[in-house]
């Protein structure tokens, strides 16, 4: 069979990585008739527990990954942070969508800065950290504050510092082993912005508009859409979006996460080469979710439509909700527009997502306040 020939249902579809995101691509997969295998060091995982069939072993183990590849028609991912060699090892075998290469600028941010800035996208003022000593003059030079990230497996704020003074960077600099890392000028920001596009194996482009996120202590926290935004900073979201999926040749969904400055100017904070936390909304308010349609893609499908049915929001349902006990689902399975969704994971932990909440509503600001409520309701007293 030629390469580019649609991978029609009935085929298998595997899935490197294994939490929330691959559970809810699989679940959109098998409700169209694929099966689908997923790949983690994991066993009972978010993906495992609706998957055909869960392959537990280290990506390292390329050979595992190999034979993974061989039961499958098409490779995809669902976590950015697998290692490039797995990749190009399921790249021998069939196709990988998006290509290896998209992981490999992903998934360290220095990379992806410089990807960026080299092309002419609108990001933060940064400069690379290779030794502890480079801290102190990079502060010097970009100003106070400023975020210091590690390079690699940076997500939901994790190995990020934000620095307030030289001082600071001193004491840092002495206490760090310092992995490679980027220092950025913290941004000022006004609202924070994502938009998720899907790009098909023939180039066709769509996306979801702008949905406007919150986070708290770096997490996401609530996403809604649709976002109220001037038409003109809309249209150069999804310009740049557009470009960004282009540039990088993605067959697949890419997140692009931005900050909107109080100056009016869009910043490109991060990219995420798959479906996004903040586009979980997708699922049960747009005609074709960002699941089904990375599906689509990577299946060389034409795309679904990404029209949005009612305005939506979505919270996150952290481990911490689980503190003082199993949260009250009653209180919300009581509200008829509002959707639970859960991900199986044993564990409750503190700033772990466990699962989210959407609620549709006649307006924007209602189904935030709607879903708010509805979190709020879970909480035992
Ligand atoms: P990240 O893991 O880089 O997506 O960061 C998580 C969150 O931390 C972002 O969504 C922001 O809320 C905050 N953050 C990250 N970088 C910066 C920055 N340079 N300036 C201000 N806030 C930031």
């Amino acid at each position: 069979m030629p390469l580019s020939q649609p991978i029609f249902p009935g085929a298998t579809i595997g899935v490197l990585g294994s939490g929330q995101l691959g559970r809810m691509f699989a679940i959109a997969a098998r409700r169209m008739g694929y099966r689908v295998h997923t790949f983690s060091p994991q066993t009972d995982t978010p993906t495992g527990q609706v998957a055909d069939v869960e392959v537990t072993a280290p990506y390292e183990d390329l050979a595992a990954v190999k034979r993974f590849a061989k039961a499958v028609s098409v490779v995809t991912f669902e976590f950015e942070n697998v290692p490039a060699a797995a990749a190009a090892a399921a790249a021998e075998i069939v196709p990988v969508r998006p290509d290896g290469s998209v992981l490999h600028v992903t998934q360290h941010r220095l990379r992806e800065k410089t990807f960026l800035a080299q092309n002419g996208f609108p990001v933060p003022p940064f400069k690379p950290i290779q030794s502890p000593a480079q801290i102190r003059s990079a502060l010097n030079e970009l100003g106070c504050p400023a975020v210091l990230k590690t390079a690699g497996y940076g997500y939901d704020g994790k190995g990020q510092n934000k620095l307030t003074s030289l001082d600071q960077a001193e004491s840092l600099a002495k206490e760090t082993s310092c992995p490679e890392s980027i220092l950025e000028s913290f941004v000022d920001f006004e609202r924070e912005l994502s938009v998720i596009a899907a790009r098909a194996l023939n180039g066709d482009f769509v996306h979801w508009g702008i949905i406007e996120n919150t986070h708290r202590n770096h997490i996401l926290d609530l996403s809604v859409a649709p976002a109220d935004l001037p038409p003109s900073i809309e249209r150069e979201a999804i310009e740049i979006t557009r470009r960004v999926l282009e540039q990088l040749n993605v067959v697949g969904v890419l997140c692009v996460e931005f900050f909107l400055t109080r100056q009016g100017r869009l910043l490109v904070n991060e990219l995420a080469p798959r479906p996004h936390n903040s586009g979980h909304l997708t699922f049960d308010a747009c005609v074709t979710s960002q699941f089904e349609q990375q599906l689509r893609a990577v299946c060389g499908l034409p795309l679904g439509s990404t029209e949005l049915l009612r305005p939506a929001a979505m919270a996150n349902l952290l481990g911490d909700l689980w503190l003082d006990g199993e949260p009250r689902w009653s209180s919300v399975l009581r509200m008829p527009e509002v959707k639970l969704h859960l991900y199986g994971k044993l564990s409750p932990k503190s700033g772990r997502k466990m699962g989210h909440l959407t609620a549709l509503a006649a307006s924007a600001p209602q189904a935030v306040k709607l879903v708010s409520e509805a979190r709020d309701s879970l909480k035992q007293t």
